[in-house]
């Protein structure tokens, strides 16, 4: 690692980040034209994004639908091409491998996705699905395989007799468990969860969180938690990043992000946390006002600005910068400090 990334000043960390992700860009080309099709723009779905992740800790990656972050998780692992910038994994950089090499690190970063059964092969059996990553990557015999996957099932709470069974025999609940298994069958290092339990019954969501937190404990695994919902990532993460626009306008501690948001955006996003106790309504609640802009064509300056009641003429022209503040977060704000009693303040004017 160079010395400008030892000494980057989102660098808040004493000890060496297992993920160090640096002005990472993904662009989609926006294409016009009925036979030729012309480019005519891009949609900036993750624009100069940079953060670390420590080892054995969960970054959650949280914001509104299309605010980029299921496009970040898979950029981080290359499913997406990045359009610039670095992606480093203990030290090597993702983003400048030819394809061989990318196949060999992959071993080490997986995926578990938002739809268990729409990431598996609804034809192969169990043991397939878990064995596809041995497969490809270990030279192991048949009955090596076979009880690797058995080990595999009983780490994710499986029964391994079911092995031979196919995915539409199993609940949903069992299904993402299949999939956490494939994820975790060649001991990766870092996982990127992608809405892991959006699509399962709210009775088993705790349940699979439940399982993710055991598994990193024992496996010492560091997570990416991409969810849009606030209350999981608040169970579960270390640190949060809040994602507006394709960019992240704060990254703090779970604690100190819930007790104090620092951008109003995050402000805003956190007041909608449900308040557990029915007899008590959530009148800290910030609506905010309009949609997202687009993101082909964002705001200049701050890309909050058309919905921040805190917007002055600076944030129209000049695009604030993540940086560290007092208490420990940063943020992405030309304003030093606002709170959550301001912007209600604000919002109501
Ligand atoms: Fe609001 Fe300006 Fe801060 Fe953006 S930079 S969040 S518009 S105050």
């Amino acid at each position: 690692m160079n010395n400008e990334h030892s000494s980057h000043p989102l660098r808040t960390h004493p000890t060496k980040p297992i993920i160090s992700v640096r002005n990472l860009k993904k662009y989609f080309p926006v294409k016009k034209g009925l036979l030729i099709k012309r480019v005519t723009g891009s949609i900036k779905a993750v624009d100069d994004v940079s953060f670390d992740v420590q080892a054995g800790e969960t970054l959650g990656v949280v914001g509104e639908s299309g605010c980029g972050k299921s496009t970040l998780g898979r950029t981080l692992l290359r499913l997406y091409e990045p359009t610039g910038g670095e992606i480093l994994i203990d030290g090597i950089d993702l983003a400048s491998l030819k394809p061989q090499e990318l196949v060999k690190q992959r071993k080490s970063m997986q995926m578990i996705f938002q739809d268990p059964y729409a990431s598996i092969n609804p034809r192969l059996t169990v043991a397939s699905i878990i064995a596809e990553p041995l497969r490809i990557h270990r030279g192991l015999s048949g009955t090596e395989t076979r009880d690797r996957v058995a080990e595999l099932m009983r780490l994710v709470e499986l029964n391994p007799k079911f092995l031979n069974r196919y995915p539409h025999e199993f609940s949903g609940g069992q299904r993402q468990r299949i999939g956490i298994a494939r994820a975790l069958a060649l001991n990766p290092k870092v996982v990127i969860c992608d809405e892991p339990i959006s699509a399962l019954d709210v009775s088993i969501q705790a349940q699979v969180i439940n399982l993710l937190g055991e598994l990193q404990q024992r496996l010492g695994l560091t997570y990416v938690f991409i969810s849009h919902d606030l209350s999981m990532v608040r169970h579960i993460s270390t640190r949060i990043a809040v994602m507006y626009l394709g960019r992240i306008v704060e990254i703090a501690d779970r604690k100190s992000l819930f007790a104090a948001p620092r951008h109003p955006y995050s402000q805003a996003l956190l007041s909608a946390v449900c308040v557990p106790d029915p007899k008590r309504s959530n009148s800290n609640e910030i609506i905010l006002e309009g949609d997202p802009p687009n993101p082909a064509r964002p705001p200049s300056g701050c890309r909050f600005n058309t919905r921040c009641p805190f917007a002055f003429e600076r944030c129209l022209r000049e695009e604030p910068e993540l940086t560290p503040r007092a208490d420990g977060h940063l943020a992405a704000c030309h304003l030093e400090r606002t709170t959550l009693e301001d912007f209600k303040g604000r919002f109501s004017e």
